[in-house]
């Protein structure tokens, strides 16, 4: 043994130490991050709703060639498509040059994000005000959704079954609505509640408005007020709230956070910090080998139940009608198949890092995050991806210099939580989520790095191109 052994190097060759993405990438890398997140910012103003991503999705699918899919049609190899589900879930595809026998390439992210959602018979008066009852959306801390501007989004089906789209408070000269919370001079009571009950869910009533009728001397005149303006620029009565569904969301818009501006506070990263770099890496694609399916779907934070989630057949049914346009079975399509799920995970964060095990936390900026497995208490709910397929992710990955690394969420006993995944491998596809490292996941305003959504879009890329 020579006692001049370069420790420092064997060190570098033996130990696993994911970097901070600006010591591996160039200026110029982290240049074109930045430039690819302004486009992001807009989608993400734009499309605070599921339906909203899925119109979006549509207008930029149509800009870049892609057509409505027929079911029952055969498609050549290069031709661009997309499915609308019902205006709430949406795929594009483009048709590869290989046989559908030797399965797709699947981007699969989620478009609807944890809100308020108005109850059938929302609206009352009370003391002159005028207030919307809600059922909160996904998981919240339902805390975070008092005393801040709203704003509504949503479509309405009129009794004659014509339809009419809402959206209230995202113009800057706009009235925007809120949700009042208790002072603290009287929130003795309220401040013994545990945090999870601090704001109930039947207090989360939306502030429409506070006028009555001028010359009215009707009763809930505040109210009458409120449907009468709403019926000036809807041509809606109360009873059309039965027929609608309308979503509170923050009124604010997605801006940049830190002085070097690394950072993006949004509301709804979770999942279109997903679902945006799906649809641009998708947008890269001509004449693949292998057919590619970017996924943008609904429900999944209720469960992804309901048949615009992906808890239903909609996403296998369109694959199948793919493979038996080329005389292949689905199932031997799916099989074959190989999915990232992509979603959200957890970013480590400093003032609240107990709840994270740091070896196997991910981090802002160290690139997308590679999640094996999901899960709680003993992985239950999970697909746990095997070591093959995440080995063939990992030699991908690192082939074209995509940053990246791992992550679970949360210490062990501590939490955990789902993705699409398991879904996605019921169907008996390889499946593993990829997404963005998150901050305040679910909160109003969360945030994530440039460089990890940048990092998201290049791994589809290289997924559906390699
Ligand atoms: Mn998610
Ligand atoms: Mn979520």
């Amino acid at each position: 043994m020579s006692d001049t052994i370069d420790y420092s190097a064997l060190k570098e060759e033996l130990f696993y130490n994911p970097q901070h993405a600006c010591k591996v990438l160039s200026a110029d890398d982290v240049a074109a991050a930045d430039a690819y997140c302004e486009g992001y910012k807009k989608f993400l103003d734009a499309a605070k709703t599921e339906r909203e991503a899925v119109n979006e999705a549509v207008a930029a699918a149509q800009a870049n060639g892609f057509v409505p899919y027929e079911f029952g049609k055969k498609y050549a190899p290069g031709s661009k498509v997309y499915y609308n589900n019902r205006g709430k879930s949406i795929i594009l595809a483009v048709i590869g040059t290989e046989s559908l026998a030797k399965g797709v390439r699947i981007a699969a992210a989620h478009i609807d994000s944890p809100r308020l959602d108005l109850k059938p018979n929302p609206l009352y008066e009370d003391n002159d005000i005028a207030l919307l009852k809600t059922h909160y959306y996904g998981g919240i801390k339902k805390y975070q959704w008092t005393a801040m501007p709203l704003a509504l989004h949503g479509v309405i089906i009129r009794k004659d079954g014509t339809s009419v789209n809402v959206c209230i408070g995202e113009e800057d000269n706009e009235p925007k609505l809120v949700i009042s919370d208790l002072l603290p001079h009287l929130a003795q009571e309220q401040s013994k509640r545990t945090l999870s009950d601090g704001i109930r869910g039947e207090e989360l009533n939306i502030i429409i408005g506070s006028r009555p009728l001028a010359d009215c001397s009707e009763s809930e005149a505040v109210k009458l007020h409120i449907l009468k303006l709403l019926n000036e620029k809807y041509g809606v009565t109360e009873a059309d709230f039965l027929s609608a569904e309308l979503e509170a969301v923050p009124a604010f818009k997605a801006c940049d956070i830190g002085l070097d501006r690394g950072l993006i506070g949004s509301y709804g990263h979770d999942d279109r910090v997903c679902a945006y770099p799906a649809l641009t890496a998708v947008f890269t694609v001509e004449n693949p080998a292998y057919t590619v399916l970017s996924v943008l779907t609904d429900k999944e934070e209720t469960g992804s139940d309901g048949n615009t989630g992906l808890n239903s057949s909609y996403m296998a049914d369109f694959i199948t009608d793919l493979a038996e346009s080329q005389g292949v079975s689905g199932r031997l399509c799916m099989m074959n198949s190989q999915c990232l799920s992509a979603d959200v995970n957890a970013a480590f964060d400093p003032t609240f890092s107990d709840v994270l095990e740091r070896r196997n936390a991910a981090y802002l900026n160290k690139g997308i995050v590679i999640t094996k497995y999901t899960g709680a208490r003993g992985k239950s709910g999970t697909s746990d991806a095997s070591a093959e397929f995440m080995g063939s992710v990992r030699r991908l990955l690192d082939k074209h210099g995509v940053v990246w690394q791992i992550g679970e969420l949360g210490k062990v006993d501590l939490g955990g939580g789902g993705t699409v995944a398991k879904y996605v491998a019921a169907h008996n596809i390889d499946v593993i989520d990829a997404g963005v490292p998150v901050l305040s996941m679910h909160a109003p305003f969360e945030v994530v790095s440039k460089i990890d959504v940048y990092m998201a879009h290049r791994a589809f890329e290289v997924f559906f191109n390699d």
